[in-house]
């Protein structure tokens, strides 16, 4: 039962998630149009998607420019627009204006996406719905005496995020009181750099936990189902490098809590579409709830590749109107899928990105192997962006299985003119403490400091 057939998305987005969104859409028999940016005119998606149209300038400003998009979305008569993720994926407003231009916004409801944007409103309406938190601070704190006071009361270590920010940035652990003041004040500076608002809260610092999240998929009638967990500890400086689904050792109790408190807060708030909710999970297995994000997110594949459902695809159907075509009794989830992210970045420089041109590239094939990129021989990557060129997922049914796979993957994976972190994967899958399980998001800091 659709509302309204989809058949031509503009997709607001680069890089490999264009490609995919461009092959959710074929599948479909729905057209893509892109918008690249100056430096993008090279990107492999923009010769594969039906239309493209350039927006000339500051390559970032191009991908936020909403008012452009929607109106070259009406131009080239879509009827929805895709975010992808990043960019204006999370933007409530956006996702508003398309709604208020007659154009479907694929994607949640601006009320859930204004609501998880904002780290502080998000914890206390979860909270409500029976979602364990860490100790901490529900409202911003914007002085520094204030600050200290709760700290002090929750005690150390405790972490100090932005309340309006993402991506590690304006993060700040502190492990003692004496280093209080001067974490606090490099966390608002850097807050107010990257996110132009200063203001942060601060939580109570688990040492080493894991960092598990549900996939959820929800349709407008309240229909609402889990796809499983995915496990995205192995971070390197609070961010994801390896993802895993199912998680390799979290106990069938914890698993089951997370899929029930998950469906239900989801079910309570009438979210909508695809989302997913970040947990830490402590060496107790407690849970902890710390954010939700409303979007497709990077790591989407592996989730794909044990529950054989397509998120995107469902995603566009979804925002057609249709009714979840499964139940959660009918979905199961198969084997293990590991994501990595094959990143042009230097090791031997503290891995700084490193863009250039690719002078060589072969990719590895067979069976269990999915490679999402939009890397080619001769592609030069547009130093704009972040450094992520592509990803790699392999499956099998067992966890050894894939962790051999996945190191014949990467064995077989050659890039040549710039630098990659594909020898730090090698050494990671052949590392016993990954093969045997234990990871935690403290994992790869410290192996780092083995490896060569
Ligand atoms: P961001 O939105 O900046 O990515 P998150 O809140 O999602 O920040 O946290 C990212 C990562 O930071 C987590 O996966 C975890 O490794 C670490 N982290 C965040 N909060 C805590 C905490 N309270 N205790 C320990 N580690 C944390």
């Amino acid at each position: 039962m659709k509302t309204k057939k989809i058949s031509k998305v503009l997709i607001a987005n680069r890089g490999e998630i264009a490609l995919r969104i461009i092959r959710a859409c074929k599948e479909l028999g729905i057209k893509s149009v892109v918008v690249f940016s100056e430096v993008d005119v090279n990107g492999v998606w923009v010769r594969k998607a039906d239309e493209c149209y350039p927006i000339m300038g500051d390559p970032i400003a191009a991908y936020l420019d909403y008012e452009r998009i929607i109106s070259l979305a009406k131009k080239a008569d879509c009827d929805a627009i895709h975010p992808g993720y990043g960019f204006l994926s999370e933007s409530a407003e956006f996702a508003q204006a398309c709604i208020d231009n007659g154009i479907i916004f694929i994607g949640p409801k601006p009320e859930h996406i204004a609501l998880f944007g904002d780290k502080m409103a998000s914890k206390v309406a979860m909270r409500e719905v029976g979602v364990p938190m860490l100790p901490g601070t529900d409202e911003p704190i914007d002085n520094i005496e204030d600050a200290e006071k709760i700290a002090i009361d929750i005690g150390f270590p405790i972490i100090i995020k932005a309340a309006f920010g993402g991506g590690g940035r304006g993060m700040r652990i502190v492990e003692k009181a004496e280093d209080f003041k001067e974490m606090y004040e490099s966390a608002t500076n850097e807050a107010l750099r990257f996110f132009s608002r200063g203001e942060v809260f601060i939580e109570k610092y688990l040492k080493n936990p894991r960092h598990i999240e549900i996939q959820i998929v929800a349709d407008k009638y309240g229909n609402i189902v889990h796809l499983g967990d995915r496990d995205c500890s192995i971070q390197r400086r609070h961010q994801k490098v390896i993802e895993i689904a199912p998680s390799p050792l979290l106990n069938h109790e914890t698993r089951r809590e997370l899929y029930r408190i998950s469906k239900k807060a989801m079910y309570r708030l009438g979210y909508e579409s695809v989302g997913t909710i970040e947990y830490l999970v402590d060496q107790d297995d407690n849970i902890y709830f710390i954010e939700m994000n409303t979007r497709v997110q990077v790591e989407h594949p592996v989730t794909e590749a044990i529950s054989g459902i397509d998120l995107i695809q469902r995603m566009i159907q979804i925002a057609e109107g249709d009714q979840l075509k499964f139940m959660q009794e009918e979905i199961h989830l198969r084997g293990y899928a590991i994501e990595f992210r094959i990143n042009a970045e230097n090791p031997k420089l503290g891995f700084v990105p490193s863009p250039g041109l690719i002078t060589n590239y072969l990719a590895p094939g067979g069976p269990g192997v999915r490679l999402d990129s939009m890397a080619y021989t001769n592609y030069q990557i547009p130093s704009n962006y972040d450094s992520m060129i592509g990803k790699l997922i392999v499956t099998a049914l067992t966890w050894e299985d894939a962790v051999r796979k996945a190191a014949r993957a990467l064995d077989e994976f050659l890039i040549e003119g710039v630098p990659t972190n594909i020898p730090l994967h090698r050494q990671i899958v052949r590392d016993q403490d990954f093969i045997d399980g234990k990871i935690d998001t403290g994992y790869l800091d410290t192996k780092l400091q083995h490896f060569n």
